[in-house]
């Protein structure tokens, strides 16, 4: 009895073959429990659900020596041997129905001992069963029926305490899951719900109000640097068609070691100012679209949680400072993979390189520039990474001028919290993900250290300076004096 009761804990012969076919063929029809006459141990007895998705999930526990897994074909009419009721599965080694199962425990449990009151070969069926004991019981040991497969009392027990563990310790196990699985504090929910609300506010993505600024020329005397980005963007242009049904990776990599082996091949020498004149048709649409942008920016700051209770002083040093730097991220949004261009709705305002640099600045912010783009793009922010990015960008305690440095340190600490909860809870596994953005706030201070270079060139050619707007002014500073 002891190697029975060893075996029955592993293999689950008690019964537990016979629930699990139940379940498995019977619950897809819709089928109701069967009658449990004549039973000892109710279902319940076996915790059969709890019971179910362990033998689901533990396939070994289902396994027996005499019962393969592809010997449950559920098409099978399956017949109790004793009776030829319907069978739930193999009990004490024979397959039967549940009354049987529970007629020839209790019979070898009493030691009963039967006499058949007719002339002891009665046919037992479903519906006489229970007229002839003796003949059942012999029927029950004909069909192999063994008394050493039922379980004492105690083996009874001791396998619900087992089934008890089980489940206790998988209970543990999800409640460890839990409580390790990362979650954002209301704090940071709100501060995301903020922060993406605000972004909603100042990014108009039908960019409906781009027809109010002076409009974009592109056709004016062409410059070097210009026809230079227009023949890359040709290129570009053709090898994205060729390509055009997969955007991601391959044709982007290609169309940008193009850009910059056209862009190498012809030299990296920047273009005389002398050169672009007056020539820089684009600038004042391209003015009226940083002047905007850097309304918005301001706009989406002041909303960031803690922004607004800075002194005025600190609110525009980290605006001056990081207003391209945010509105480099933001344009993220309509950059284009596929040709390079920032697309903002109508034709008109698809911005080539050529177009920018139209505008006055080189290939030595563009190409960086272009570059970062590809890179952020392909980090497939989402949105909330996208708004905590750019709010981070946005506090950062080093910025020249700021006063308050620890103030602002906790406010971005706060934001860079918030952004790796929500990184751990949304990319499980996405370790670097964090880092790879972080970085891009590194990437950030060089095209900005580029683009004030460029500006400043700029700004110091009245005719030039006279096309930008008080506000652009203002916050990339006057070199007119
Ligand atoms: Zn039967
Ligand atoms: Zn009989």
């Amino acid at each position: 009895m002891i190697n029975v009761d060893l075996h029955c804990l592993v293999n689950d012969s008690e019964g537990c073959m016979g629930v699990l076919w139940a379940f498995t063929s019977q619950m897809e029809k819709g089928w109701i429990w069967p009658t449990l006459e004549d039973q000892e141990l109710s279902w319940s007895d076996y915790q059969v659900p709890s019971l179910w998705s362990k033998i689901v999930m533990e396939p070994t526990v289902v396994s027996t020596s005499t019962l393969a897994n592809d010997e449950f074909d559920r098409n099978v009419p399956r017949i109790c041997g004793v009776c030829g009721d319907k069978a739930t599965g193999f009990h004490f080694n024979a397959m039967t129905c549940e009354g049987c199962k529970g007629f020839f425990r209790r019979s070898m449990k009493r030691k009963a001992s039967f006499t058949c009151p007719f002339n002891g070969s009665c046919t037992i069926t479903k519906d006489n069963r229970r007229h002839c004991q003796a003949c059942r019981l012999k029927r029950c040991v004909d069909i192999g029926m063994m008394k050493e497969f039922i379980l004492t009392d105690e083996e009874v027990q001791r396998k619900k305490d087992l089934i008890q563990r089980r489940k206790d310790e998988e209970a543990q196990r999800e409640a460890e899951r839990e409580a390790r699985r990362p979650k954002l504090t209301d704090e940071q929910s709100q501060t995301i719900a903020t922060l993406v609300e605000a972004h909603h506010k100042t990014y108009d993505d039908s960019y409906s109000d781009f027809c109010r600024f002076r409009p974009p020329v592109r056709d004016g005397p062409v410059t070097r640097s210009a026809s230079r980005a227009a023949s890359l963007h040709s290129l570009s242009d053709a090898s994205s068609d060729s390509f055009s049904h997969s955007p991601e990776s391959v044709d982007t990599k290609m169309n940008f070691n193009n850009l910059l082996l056209m862009y190498h091949e012809q030299g990296s020498s920047p273009d005389s100012s002398e050169e672009e004149g007056s020539s820089l048709s684009m600038l004042p649409h391209l003015a009226d679209l940083v002047s905007y942008s850097i309304q918005k920016v301001i706009g989406f700051a002041k909303m960031i949680p803690g922004f607004r209770e800075l002194t005025a002083e600190d609110q525009i040093a980290l605006l001056k400072s990081s207003a391209i730097e945010v509105i480099m991220l933001r344009s993220n949004q309509s950059f284009n993979l596929e040709d390079m261009s920032w697309s903002c709705g109508a034709p008109d305002f698809k911005y080539q390189i050529s177009d920018v640099t139209k505008a006055g600045h080189t290939l030595d912010l563009l190409e960086p520039l272009v570059k970062f783009q590809v890179g952020l793009k392909k980090l497939n922010l989402q949105e909330e990474e996208h708004v905590l990015l750019m709010a981070i960008c946005l506090l950062s305690p080093d910025r020249p001028g700021v006063q308050d440095h620890a103030r602002i340190e906790a406010l971005q600490d706060r934001l860079s919290e918030t952004l790796q909860a929500y990184i751990q809870l949304h990319h499980p596994g996405g370790r670097l993900r964090y880092a790879k953005m972080i970085q891009k706030l590194a990437d950030l201070r060089s095209l900005n250290e580029e683009h004030s270079k460029q500006y400043r060139l700029l700004s110091f050619q009245p005719e030039h300076s006279m096309q930008l707007t008080p506000l652009v002014l203002e916050v990339f500073g006057s070199e007119v004096s």
